[in-house]
C-alpha cells in the first residue's frame, strides 16, 4: 500500500513536471522535435484523406475543366518536368523502372496510363486513391466521368458560365488568356442549356434567372455536392449589389445580340453572381472558389486576392451559404486564415501544397491550425501535367506534402509545448478528413 502511494506521489509528479513544462508555450522547440515528428508522421500517415479538390482525369478528356492552361504558361520550379519528385511519385505508385522521363521512358508510363484508359471500369481510380490512403475525393469537372466511382469520387460543378451570356467579343478580345478561357465558358452554358431544353436565351431576366437556379438543382440531382466559380480568372471578385432593375434593362437589350459595355456586362454579372449565391444557399450547396494566384499570362493578383469577398462572406442575407475558398488564396494566406473567421467560410490547401516544398507549407500550415483548425481542409488539386506526369502523381506529390509538412508543423507546435501529442492528432484528422466530411453532410 505504502509503495503504492509512492508510486502515485511519482506519477503525480511527473505529471507536475509535464504540466508546467507545457504552461507556457516556447518560441523554440526543444531537442526532441525530430523524434515527436516520427511518431506523428506514423500516425497521420493512418488517417485516410478527404480531398477537397482535384481533377482526378485521363489526360485526354476535355471535361476535366471548364478552363484551358493558355500558352506560354510560365511555370513555378517545383512543377517543371525536371523535379525528380515526380520520378519519386511514378515508382511510388507504378514501380516505374527510370530515373527520369526521357521520351522513351516517359512511354512506359504513359502505355501503362492508356492501358488503364482503355480498360474502362472505375477500378483503376479507386486503386490510386488506395495507394495514397485518400478515401474520399472531390473531383471538379464538366460532367462526372464514367471511369471515376461514384461512392469515392464527389462532383464539383462549375458555374461561371451563366455570367456570359452575351456577345463576348470584347471580353475574348482583352488578352490571350481571355481568348482561350471565355469562349470554354460559351461552350459550357451550351450544354447547360442543351440540358435544361433551353433553346435559346430566355425572353426576359426572370425566365434567365429560373434557368440558372433550375441547373444548380438539376445539378445537384447528378450528383453535385458544390458548385465552383473560376471567376478569379476572368474579372474581379469584387461584386457589387446592383438593384435589379438597373439589371432587367440590361438583359433585355442584349439577349438577342450586341456587344454591352464592360460597366453593363459587369453589372449584370454582380447581380447574377448574387442570384446563384442566393440559390446555392436555398439548395445547401457549399460554393467554391479559386482564390489564388492563377496559371495564364495576364492573370490579376489584385482582381483574385480573397479580400475582395469579404462583402459576399460577411453579408446577413448569405449567412446559410457555406463558402469554400480553395488554394488557401495563395500568397494571401494569412488573410484567407483569418476570412475563415466568419462562421461559414472555409479555406484549403490545394494547389500551394504543389506551388511550395514542404518546409514552406509547415509554416503556412502552423499559422494555420494555430488559428481556425476547424476551418481548414487538406486538397490536392491533382491535375495531369502531360501525359506521363498525370493527376495521379500530382495526387501523390501533394498527400505526401501535406502529410509531412502537417507532422512537422504539429511536431513543432506539441515540441513547443503548445499542444499535447494527443490534441496535435485531433487536429490532424480535422485538417485532413474530418472538416471536409462534415461540410458535406458525411459525418454526424
Ligand atoms: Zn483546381
Amino acid at each position: 500500500m505504502k509503495s503504492l502511494i509512492r508510486f502515485g506521489a511519482a506519477v503525480l509528479m511527473i505529471f507536475a513536471v509535464r504540466a508546467t513544462s507545457h504552461a507556457q508555450a516556447r518560441p523554440l522547440p526543444s531537442a526532441d522535435v525530430q523524434k515527436v515528428y516520427d511518431r506523428l508522421l506514423k500516425q497521420i500517415d493512418q488517417i485516410p484523406i478527404y480531398d477537397n479538390h482535384s481533377h482526378a482525369t485521363f489526360p485526354d478528356d476535355s471535361d476535366m475543366d471548364a478552363m484551358a492552361s493558355p500558352p506560354d504558361e510560365s511555370t513555378v520550379l517545383r512543377l517543371r518536368d525536371s523535379n525528380p519528385e515526380f520520378v519519386a511519385a511514378a515508382k511510388a505508385l507504378f514501380g516505374y523502372p527510370y530515373d527520369d522521363f526521357n521520351p522513351e521512358h516517359a512511354k512506359w508510363l504513359i502505355d501503362k496510363k492508356k492501358t488503364a484508359e482503355a480498360t474502362g471500369g472505375t477500378a483503376y481510380w479507386d486503386s490510386i486513391l488506395d495507394k495514397m490512403n485518400i478515401e474520399t475525393c472531390l473531383a471538379n469537372r464538366v460532367v462526372l466521368a464514367p471511369y471515376l466511382d461514384p461512392k469515392r469520387f464527389h462532383w464539383v460543378f462549375f458555374v461561371d458560365s451563366f455570367l456570359f451570356p452575351f456577345d463576348n467579343h470584347d471580353q475574348t478580345g482583352k488578352n490571350g488568356d481571355m481568348g482561350v478561357y471565355v469562349p470554354l465558358q460559351e461552350k459550357v452554358l451550351q450544354r447547360y442549356m442543351k440540358q435544361e431544353n433551353v433553346a435559346s436565351l430566355p425572353a426576359d431576366l426572370a425566365g434567365y434567372e429560373a434557368f440558372v437556379r433550375q441547373t444548380l438543382a438539376d445539378n445537384q440531382k447528378k450528383g453535385g455536392v458544390a458548385m465552383k466559380f473560376e471567376a478569379a480568372y476572368f474579372r474581379t471578385l469584387f461584386f457589387r449589389d446592383p438593384p435589379r432593375e438597373k439589371v432587367e434593362p440590361i438583359y433585355a437589350k442584349y439577349r438577342s445580340g450586341g456587344v454591352p459595355s464592360e460597366d453593363d456586362y459587369r453589372t449584370f454579372q454582380d447581380y447574377i453572381f448574387r442570384v446563384l449565391i442566393e440559390q446555392a444557399g436555398r439548395l445547401k450547396l457549399p460554393v467554391h472558389f479559386h482564390s489564388a494566384v492563377g496559371i495564364g499570362d495576364y492573370f490579376s493578383l489584385r482582381n483574385g486576392n480573397p479580400l475582395n469577398l469579404e462583402n459576399v462572406l460577411r453579408d446577413p442575407r448569405y449567412s446559410n451559404v457555406k463558402f469554400v475558398l480553395i488554394h488557401g488564396g495563395y500568397p494571401y494566406t494569412l488573410d484567407m486564415i483569418w476570412l475563415t473567421a466568419a462562421k461559414s467560410v472555409y479555406t484549403d490547401s490545394s494547389l500551394m501544397g504543389y506551388y511550395v516544398y514542404p518546409s514552406e507549407l509547415k509554416n503556412i500550415l502552423k499559422q494555420w491550425i494555430s488559428l481556425y483548425p476547424e476551418k481548414i481542409m487538406f486538397a490536392s488539386d491533382a491535375f495531369p501535367f502531360n501525359d506521363a506526369v498525370g493527376a495521379e502523381e500530382t495526387f501523390w506529390l501533394a498527400a505526401r506534402s501535406a502529410r509531412t509538412a502537417l507532422a512537422a508543423a504539429l511536431a513543432e507546435l506539441v515540441s513547443e509545448g503548445a499542444l499535447t501529442e494527443e490534441k496535435a492528432l485531433e487536429l490532424a484528422r480535422l485538417y485532413l478528413h474530418d472538416n471536409a466530411a462534415k461540410l458535406y453532410g458525411e459525418m454526424k
